[in-house]
């Protein structure tokens, strides 16, 4: 805005800033305001100063997804690193903050990455981004409204939380949602719950306005779950134009041709068969737009990999391929390298043969506690955890030749309580002493084998009246000792 000049009257001073004042905001996308806006800090990026999304095209679709008019809802982006994954992250978080104000939440794998993400990203955009900045309801440390993992802000509130806090995780619930290296999630969560469907429904109070974003490098294939996304979305893939034919095609690492020692790197338009030189890529990038494979799915994907890296922003293509020759032996860094510059999924090639249903086709029906014939004896295996015992109860029969043994999991069940307290012995005495029940008409209790009681009874003194502890060498051959025999 033009200031009003200083011989303007006071009253047409005053209509000039009610006016600016009451003008309904001009709706922007997340790219418009970053390039307005944002700022990158020293700290965090190999690029400081203003913004510019020209700097890298392909960020501008998947960033604008989480504008306040976009109809898209759910993103997911399979990205290699570099890419400027944290970067859309932050201009998303700005843009809500400072344009389209609402709860928000940012979700990091675990706490070393939540720490690394305030102190690298989050901490310098607030820093150096005054619109965003200004939004802050207190800027002093010690206020509860601006601790380091929350944020309070006009219009909403800021949560950053890691996979390893589920219980904090469970009861928030925001409007915008960011999911940051979502792969890592799965085996930093504890208590059996599904991390996907537990992030989904911190959105369920926003059921016509939430925004999801997922942005991660893959992990294995059939595992990975940017990978299950990415399969259930439109699959978008960045088509660039060929400089020579003009056909648009995704750049993939099977089109990049080197000579020997990586000399000569090039790639090979799959139309023209021309040879495309790396510094024909900037313009090629300016010049491509995204493409869907799988048109029509709700959810949008992103995929891209390291052969769109900009000059300066990721190695090009001459150290790829020198990285490639020298890891391509090497099963574990191949691993690395096709996760983390090629974005796909690993697939273990001795995985390959193995049938995933192999062990269910064998399975026989059978009901829980119940001694199929021929059962010997019952064993009972006990772990103790922190604040479990986890009990498991395997019946034995003679096997189909001499001194062989079949074996059944009858039960499996996990006693709470703390190995400390007496309560969890008295509950595992209980369990010991219950009967089986026998297909045909016998019945019998359960003892642990020796080697299980040994190595786990952290108390040996402790359950005296315990089946367990009170067990001698028990062959798991000879009869159970309570009566009737089994
Ligand atoms: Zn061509």
């Amino acid at each position: 805005m033009i200031l009003a000049p200083s011989h303007a009257s006071p009253e047409r001073h005053l209509s000039a800033a009610l006016a600016r004042a009451l003008a309904p905001r001009k709706p922007l996308l997340v790219s418009e305001w970053a390039d307005l806006h944002r700022r990158l800090s020293a700290k965090g990026s190999a690029r400081p100063g203003q913004w510019r999304t020209d700097a890298n095209p392909p960020l501008r679709e998947p960033m604008d997804c989480l504008s306040a008019r976009s109809p898209v809802r759910d993103v997911v982006c399979m990205w290699p690193i570099q890419f400027g994954k944290t970067e859309i992250n932050c201009n998303a978080v700005g843009y809500t903050m400072a344009h389209n104000p609402g709860p928000l939440m940012v979700c990091l794998p675990g706490e070393v990455s939540l720490g690394k993400y305030i102190d690298q990203k989050l901490g310098p955009m607030l820093e150096e981004t005054p619109a965003v900045r200004a939004t802050l309801t207190s800027i002093a440390s010690r206020e509860a409204s601006n601790r380091r993992d929350f944020k309070d802000y006009e219009g909403g509130q800021l949560y950053i939380e890691h996979a390893g806090s589920p219980a904090r995780l469970k009861s928030t619930s925001v409007r915008t949602l960011i999911v940051d290296e979502l792969d890592e999630f799965a085996a930093n969560f504890t208590g059996g719950d599904d991390p996907l469907t537990m992030l989904e429904g911190r959105t369920s109070a926003f059921p016509g306005t939430y925004k999801r974003l997922y942005i991660s490098t893959p992990g294995i294939r059939g595992l990975s779950r940017t990978e299950m996304l990415w399969l259930k979305s439109d699959q978008r893939r960045y088509h660039v134009p060929c400089p020579h034919c003009g056909e648009l095609q995704p750049l993939e690492w099977a089109g990049l041709k080197w000579g020997p020692h990586a000399t000569r790197v090039h790639y090979l338009c799959r139309e023209c068969g021309a040879e495309i030189q790396e510094h024909h890529k900037r313009e090629m990038i300016l010049q491509g737009h995204w493409e869907p494979a799988n048109p029509g799915a709700r959810l949008r994907g992103y995929h891209i990999n390291c052969l769109y890296y900009q000059p300066g922003l990721g190695p090009d293509w001459q150290t790829l391929v020198e990285l490639w020759l020298d890891c391509h032996s090497d099963p574990a860094r191949l691993k690395t390298f096709l996760n983390d510059r090629l974005a796909e999924p690993w697939e273990d090639p001795s995985m390959r043969s193995v049938r995933h249903n192999l062990v269910a086709d064998r399975a026989e029906p059978y009901a829980l506690r119940t001694l199929p014939d021929g059962v010997l004896a019952v064993t009972a295996g006990v772990d103790v955890q922190d604040n479990r015992l986890p009990v498991q109860l395997i019946a034995w029969a003679p096997g189909p030749s001499l001194g062989t043994l079949r074996s059944w999991a009858i039960d499996y069940v996990e006693l709470p309580g703390d190995p400390a307290e007496d309560a969890v012995w008295t509950s595992l005495t209980e369990l010991l002493n219950t009967r089986c029940c026998a297909a045909t008409a016998r019945a019998c209790t359960s003892r642990p084998p020796p080697s299980t009681a040994a190595a786990t009874a952290p108390r040996p003194s402790r359950p005296t009246s315990a089946h367990a502890a009170s067990a001698g060498p028990w062959p798991s051959s000879a009869p159970c000792p309570t009566t009737p025999p089994c």
